[in-house]
């Protein structure tokens, strides 16, 4: 039997590749930071590039006082749990994250997940059911959509604006909905560009609707104590669930969270099957985040670093003659697409840049829509000057090279 499927698999997959629609992973030789040891394939001897497409946002990921915090944390509490949270996996060091969390974003509780997958995999279907309601932006992430389909509520997408929001919130209203939640991420991963949530507090308070945001890129990023999209609207007290990971700026590792009221929180560990059903965040992890929280509240440097950092290569590729959205995310997309050929352009574009030492991924279709074709770079605080001032030269060049500027 497995002959037939075997041959229908291996087509779809060579279709996959010949289409340009099929991910490569690019193997590292090196721990996770700013320049980092790739090997291009299998069988090349691995080349150092300079690393701007991580989501190592804050340099974290390879930082010696998250490395220690992991490594003391493993030495006190262990390597591992082998329990779920309800049976016998947590630990004093769970609660205190938790504890801290919630400070963080200033809400009553929190609750930890092993992602933001899970997190958005788990934080729905608790809070709703037939009849209720999901009205979700079209560039939310895959997570916040699996998510939803896990619940039997009715999904209605609106297409990211926020006439377009209250569009399907009168549709909404008009099916007579017992419950409503808004669902957005804070900063979209493509743009970098950050939801309009006081907006979309508003029009929640006036179609009583709940909001949620997946905070993943806004935080550690963005606002004054690195508390995301959030902060950065000055919107505490105003989110009903704030979702996000401790997977990109908090170190880079794993674990995801939700925050929000004592009784949501409440409900989630009773009812949220992906923190029920699944292991506990390990111990180095969870020590770890305690630490690059601290880390992330204590002090502005690294964020003040990172948005200099972005401010000087925003510009610097503005002045190129790169078509760069306006923003301040490190996030930062260099369109293509209006050029003709876009997948052409970044697929072309990308392999020259990393000749030259940088490290950036092109994202065509199905991911962005035909014509927003682009290079998403992505700016760290681990990137120094003359990092930053390398990969604007490199862009120069190859751009020069391919017509784009
Ligand atoms: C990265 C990301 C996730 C997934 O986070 P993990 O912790 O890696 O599962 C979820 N939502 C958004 C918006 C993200 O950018």
């Amino acid at each position: 039997m497995y002959q037939q499927l075997r041959d229908e698999l291996r087509q779809q997959l060579d279709e996959m590749h010949a289409t340009g629609a099929a991910w490569t992973e690019h193997l590292l030789t090196t721990a996770q930071q700013a320049a980092v040891g790739v090997r291009p394939d299998s069988t090349s001897s691995p080349c150092e590039v300079l690393n701007f497409c991580s989501n190592n946002y804050l340099g974290l990921a390879n930082h010696p006082e998250i490395v220690n915090a992991a490594i003391e944390a493993i030495q006190r509490w262990g390597y591992g749990l082998a329990s779920v949270r309800i049976v016998c996996g947590t630990q004093d060091i769970h609660k205190e994250l938790e504890t801290r969390i919630a400070g963080f974003y200033r809400t009553e509780g929190a609750i930890l997940y092993t992602s933001c997958m899970h997190a958005n995999g788990g934080v729905f279907e608790p809070l709703v059911r037939e009849g209720d309601a999901v009205v979700t932006d079209a560039l939310n992430h895959a997570s916040i959509i699996d998510g939803i389909r896990l619940t039997k509520a009715g999904r209605y997408i609106y297409q990211h604006s926020m006439e377009s929001l209250e569009e399907k919130l009168n549709e909404v209203r008009d099916t007579g909905a017992r419950r409503i939640i808004v669902a957005t991420d804070g900063v979209f991963s493509m743009d970098g560009d950050i939801a309009n949530l006081p907006r979309i507090v508003e029009l929640a308070e006036e179609y009583q609707a709940l909001v949620m945001v997946d905070d993943s890129h806004g935080t550690g990023v963005l606002g004054r104590t690195g508390a995301g999209s959030v902060e950065h609207h000055d919107c505490f007290g105003k989110i009903d669930i704030v979702t996000s990971t401790l997977g990109k700026a908090m170190g880079g590792a794993a674990g995801g969270f939700v925050a929000g009221s004592r009784e949501i929180v409440d409900l989630l560990r009773q009812k949220s099957r992906s923190y029920i059903f699944t292991n506990t965040l390990p111990p180095a992890v969870v020590g770890a985040s305690i630490r690059a929280l601290e880390l992330v509240q204590e002090s502005q440097d690294l964020r003040t670093r990172l948005q200099d950092n972005t401010r000087t290569f925003r510009s610097r590729m503005t002045e190129l003659g790169f078509a760069i959205p306006k923003g301040i995310h490190p996030i930062v997309p260099v369109m293509l697409g209006h050029l003709g050929d876009g997948s052409r352009f970044a697929r072309d574009m990308c392999r020259d840049l990393f000749d030259e030492g940088i490290f950036v991924l092109g994202f065509s279709f199905p991911i962005v829509p035909r014509g927003q074709e682009r290079i998403r770079v992505q700016i760290s605080a681990a990137h120094s000057d003359e990092h930053i001032g390398r990969a604007v030269e490199a862009f120069e060049r190859v751009g020069a090279k391919h017509g784009v500027i």
